[in-house]
Parts: C-alpha cells; structure tokens; sequence
C-alpha cells in the first residue's frame, strides 16, 4: 500500500492559475499590483457583498500589520489579542511597538471570552490605558461569539480587527466571517482555504480606506514627482502573479469549503463511538465553521500525544493546538486575563489532516489508526 505522508492541510492546483499567470507574464505585468490584483479584488468583494471593501496585501500577517497603522496603533498603545491562536495574529502588534494585552478562550468556540475580555478592558482603563484596538480569531475556521464580543467592544468604543486567516467561508448567523469588524483580515498562505502561495487581504468598509492602505503597502509615496516620503513605509502589496494563482483558486473556494466540511463528516462519523475523545463541533447552528482543519479534545496530554505518535508512525501528520501566545517565551511577560482554558485545549486538542486534497485511501489510512489506537 501507498504510505505517503499525509499532511494537514496543504495547498492543491485548481488548474485554472495558469492562464492567468500567463497573462500576467505576457502582458508584463511581472510586478506588484496590476490587473489581476484589480480582479481578484473585484471576486473577493463579489463574495463579501454588503458593500465591503477589499484590498490585497502580500500576505495575512502584512494585512494585520495594515489594519493597526490603519487604526493608528502607535508605541505604548495597548492591543488586546485572544491568546489561543497563532503567533501571526499579534506579532504585528509588536512591529507597532504596541503592547498586547492576552485574553483567554471560552469553551464553545474555543475563541476569545467575552467575560475575561470586559474584565481585561475594565481593568486596562483602570489602570489608565483604554485598548486600542481587539484582535479576534475564527480559530480553525470557528466563528468566536461574534455578537458577544462587538457588544462589548461597542460598550468601550474599541475596533475590532477580525482575524479571518482561517475562516474564508465560514458564517455566522449566515454573514460570512472578515465582514463584521471595523477590519476584517484574509490570508491566502499555502495551507489555508484557498491560496495565492503567500499572500493576504484586507477588508474594510470604505474606498477611502483602501486608498490609505495601499497608499502604506507601497512605500508611503507622497503626491509629488520625486521621491518624497512623509511616513514611514511598507512593500506589502499583492503581487500580479500571485494575485493570478488567486483568480484561479477562487473558481474552486466553494468546492473547497464543501470538501473540507466532507473531510468533517467523514471525522464525525469515526469519532461517533469513541468516548475518549471529543471532536470539535459548531456549537449551535447560529455558527457554521469551515472546518479548516478538525480537532479534537482528548482527555489528557499523555493521551494527546500517543495518538499524534501513532499516526506519525503510519506517517500521517497531526498536530497539537496553536501553544497560547501567554505561554509563548517571546509574550510570556505581557498582561494575561483568563484561567486555564486556553492552556488545557492546548495541553489536550489535536489537529487531524484536513485538506480539501485527502484522497478516500488517506481516509482509511486515517480511520485505522484512530479505531485501533482507541480499541
Ligand atoms: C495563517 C494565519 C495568519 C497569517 O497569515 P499569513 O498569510 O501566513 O501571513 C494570521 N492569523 C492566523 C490565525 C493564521 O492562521
């Protein structure tokens, strides 16, 4: 039998790239921006709808940058970031020489807690600093408590910057996920829902906006003939090629969510029976993951681990959760609001191959260790 290793999530060639990339060499536009940036623009706001606006960057992580300068994060300004996620969604924070201010996860969605975030926000103003600015996460394709978190948000008067990077295609109360923050983030990295090879985008709600963002992605050209600049400056936008892998992967965006949330059934069905482990699940139908990737919750860490090693052995790949940015060597000196919960999904949750490319042999592959490891 075939024992290639099966991976997480990893990026797959609709077929379509090529014309476009051909187009984009031909026509020399062998640069940053061009045509097909304009057009996959033009095809993400056509998904987005209710009048959002969308701007692509070189990568997720550059679009987050651009969403703080954007919001005028400034050095000693605080950031408030959910903990549980992956170091991309706050190190931007830091580029800021802000201060990111780390608040735990609540059970349901496993994304950031309303009670400890009011609590973080209350304290922060005491202390006499009100946040600038809340970095919240659809982990792993999960909306967070959206109308939990915006009331609070709302309350203090503090924008919210909607991590995006794994939920293309999720939604919430049928709104899709990266259109209910002041800035909603995209990123389209090898391993994610769709990819440009790296690349991001930024979605706003205004033109002018825009204008702003690309005016920061491109070096903060000011309006004169010579090189003149007036702010500081980033090389952050899309760049034609990729946005041309892009315009060929987005004809395939809902297959691809389709083929994932199969890859959940096919999950559901195995772990139907197992009673030491607990897969990851929408928690009502207000919420509709795209489930970027399945996990699951086992009952301890020993646990955790001797499963990810047999699957190892039979050279599938499986990996624990995102480690909590507060246990992080590199934040661990930054204020934390929370208990444990953060650190348990950590110590216990598992992340299972999810790719909209696993192959119904990988799915056996897959099954039997799982059934054999719980037997
Ligand atoms: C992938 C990811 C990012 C960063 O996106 P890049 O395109 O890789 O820079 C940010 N936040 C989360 C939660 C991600 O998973």
């Amino acid at each position: 039998m075939d024992n290639k290793r099966i991976y997480l999530s990893l990026a797959q060639e609709s077929g379509y790239e090529k014309k476009y990339i051909q187009r984009a060499l031909k026509s020399n536009w062998i640069t940053s921006g061009g045509p097909n940036v304009d057009e996959f623009e033009d095809e993400l706001q056509d998904y987005f709808k209710n009048n959002k606006i969308v701007t692509a960057s070189n990568s997720g992580t550059s679009a987050i940058h651009l969403a703080l300068i954007l919001l005028g994060v400034k050095t000693g300004d605080e950031v408030i970031c959910q903990s549980m996620t992956f170091a991309a969604s706050v190190n931007p924070v830091l580029y800021q020489n802000a201060y990111p201010i780390f608040v735990d996860s609540e059970i349901d969605t496993w994304n950031i807690c309303p009670e400890n975030l009011e609590i973080a926000i209350k304290d922060r103003i005491k202390k006499g600093k009100k946040p600038k600015a809340i970095i919240a996460v659809h982990l792993y394709g999960m909306p967070y408590k959206i109308d939990e978190v915006h009331s609070i948000a709302d309350k203090y008067g503090i924008p919210i910057i909607e991590d995006s990077a794994e939920a293309l295609g999720s939604s919430y109360k049928g709104k899709k996920c990266g259109s209910f923050g002041t800035f909603g983030i995209l990123s389209f990295n090898g391993n994610k829902i769709i990819t440009t090879s790296s690349g991001g985008a930024l979605i706003s709600s205004s033109k002018n906006i825009k204008e702003k963002a690309i005016f920061y992605a491109t070096q903060s050209k000011d309006s004169a003939v010579d090189y003149q600049h007036s702010e500081i400056g980033y090389n952050y936008r899309m760049s034609n090629i990729c946005a041309g892998i892009g315009l060929g992967q987005i004809k395939v965006l809902e297959e691809n969510i389709h083929l994932r949330r199969d890859n959940h059934l096919f999950y559901i069905e195995i772990f139907k029976d197992i009673k030491n482990a607990r897969l990851f699940n929408n928690p009502n139908d207000i919420f509709f993951s795209n489930y970027w990737l399945n996990t699951i919750l086992l009952e301890t860490k020993e646990e955790r681990e001797n499963l990810r090693l047999a699957l190892d052995e039979a050279n599938i790949e499986s990996r624990p959760l995102w480690k909590p940015m507060h246990l992080q060597p590199i934040f661990e000196k930054y204020p934390y609001y929370g208990s444990k919960i953060a650190e348990e999904l950590f110590e216990k949750g598992l992340c299972l191959p999810s790719g909209s490319n696993l192959t119904d042999a990988d799915k056996c592959r897959i099954k039997e260790v799982i059934i054999n490891f719980f037997k």
